[in-house]
């Protein structure tokens, strides 16, 4: 469920209509609803809350400081990835002690920062990163609460470059030698093992497989208690998927996914953290594009948007579905049209998607893609030198730009010419 619905004939945000934003910040542009981030996270909450739990928003699904600060205000921890994502949960009023710290790739700089700003726990990956976090925390004089990731080698089924609990995939350790990583960081300065890490991937739309990681790491969780460690935090990871396409079968709910924990693992009596980015934050974002041109073609007619694969990349990466909407809603019985929907950037790769029914549309008409919140503005870029697409935040009847559009002379002011090219 989102706060995007038609009054009037008009897509509102909330209670913000659409085509006002469109006309004042003009297009393309990220608009997020703060209710329908909010009740997202709410329901995981809720789901969690025959235990003690912790909900930690991945980051980097819609990292924006104002989003982060919507969630932190409620009580949501913060799993970050990198530096930068730790800074900007700081810089949102999230305390350390509510910020856990994953990725592959944690550099000595990234592991020195969050160390010394505080910091819930860190997620290790691997035997050179424990060793490392050890010299350096142990240097510090501080002991770190961690936990392992473990790769569980389960089938998420999903899309590949979003699947992470398979052997042959980067992350993690495998679960079959994490007895012999945890006796080995058991003796390691610096560290305190507080528990077990686990995220198999990203939209998941079948609870199976997180049934079958978190049987795994309860068993694990008992041999490792047997062989005197103290296992009292499990993270969960993320992954939930949404539903893209609205005419599908919706994936299953939090509560649902929260009962799944309950089953395999509130046995344990350990605390529950979960990372859930792209359910809290996808359906609470659309991608505001104004049609250029309509242009005819052989056999097909192409819708050419001025939003293009730099603002939104996941059609162009993983193949991705958006439903995309007109403003105007959609007379009953029009006569429906199939375009092909494309932006302006030089590869064929920009296009959003083929023969895609929508009722006629002209130039200046503006529509949105849906369920655009989560993995859209974060992966923007400028290609083809494009200024970075703007967020807008909207609250009830109030919004608010929580990212300008840069102009052409900010975008090139950033860059310099040495004074060894010039004469
Ligand atoms: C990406 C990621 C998440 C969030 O995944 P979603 O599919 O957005 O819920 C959580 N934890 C880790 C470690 C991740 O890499």
């Amino acid at each position: 469920m989102d706060h995007f619905l038609y009054r009037d004939g008009i897509l509102h945000a909330e209670d913000v209509p659409l085509p006002e934003i469109a006309a004042s910040v003009g297009t393309p542009a990220y608009v997020y609803s703060a209710a329908t981030l909010l009740r997202h996270y709410r329901l995981f909450d809720e789901a969690l809350d025959w235990g003690p739990h912790l909900v930690c928003y991945a980051v980097k699904a819609a990292s924006n400081v104002a989003l982060l600060k919507l969630l932190g205000d409620e009580g949501a921890g913060m799993d970050v990835v990198s530096e930068g994502e730790y800074r900007r949960a700081r810089a949102a009023g999230v305390p350390g002690d509510r910020i856990v710290f994953s990725g592959v790739g944690k550099t000595p700089g990234e592991m020195r920062h969050v160390l010394e700003g505080g910091i819930r726990q860190i997620n290790l990956e691997s035997e050179p990163e424990y060793r490392m976090l050890s010299e350096i925390a142990s240097n510090m004089g501080i002991e770190v609460p961690v936990t392992v990731r473990v790769n569980p080698d389960v089938d998420a089924k999903t899309h590949e470059k979003i699947a992470t609990g398979k052997s042959e995939n980067k992350f993690g350790i495998p679960i079959a030698k994490a007895r012999n990583v945890y006796a080995e960081l058991a003796t390691l300065p610096g560290l305190r093992v507080v528990g077990i890490d686990v995220h198999i991937g990203s939209q998941l739309t079948d609870l199976d497989p997180f049934r079958l990681a978190y049987r795994k790491v309860a068993d694990l969780t008992e041999t490792l208690r047997a062989d005197g460690h103290t296992i009292d935090r499990l993270d969960l990871g993320g992954g939930l998927g949404i539903p893209y396409e609205r005419s599908n079968l919706a994936p299953p709910v939090p509560l649902e996914y929260g009962q799944v924990v309950r089953d395999e693992v509130g046995h344990l009596g350990c605390e529950i953290e979960i990372e859930p980015g792209r359910l809290i934050a996808g359906n609470a974002g659309v991608l505001l594009a104004s049609v250029i041109f309509v242009k005819e073609g052989e056999g097909r007619d192409f819708l050419i948007l001025d939003a293009a694969m730099n603002d939104l990349i996941r059609p162009a990466m993983y193949g991705a579905h958006h439903d995309i909407v007109p403003l105007r809603e959609t007379a009953a019985g029009a006569e429906m049209h199939p375009y092909d929907v494309v932006g302006p950037v030089c590869e064929s790769g920009d296009t959003f998607t083929k023969a895609r029914l929508l009722p006629p549309l002209a130039p200046s008409d503006v529509v949105a893609f849906r369920s655009a919140g989560a993995y859209g503005a974060v992966m923007a870029s400028e290609y083809n030198s494009r200024p970075l697409v703007p967020e807008v935040l909207v609250r009830g009847e109030n919004w608010s730009v929580i990212r300008p559009r840069p102009s052409y002379d900010e975008m090139i002011a950033r860059e310099s010419v040495p004074a060894w090219l010039d004469g």
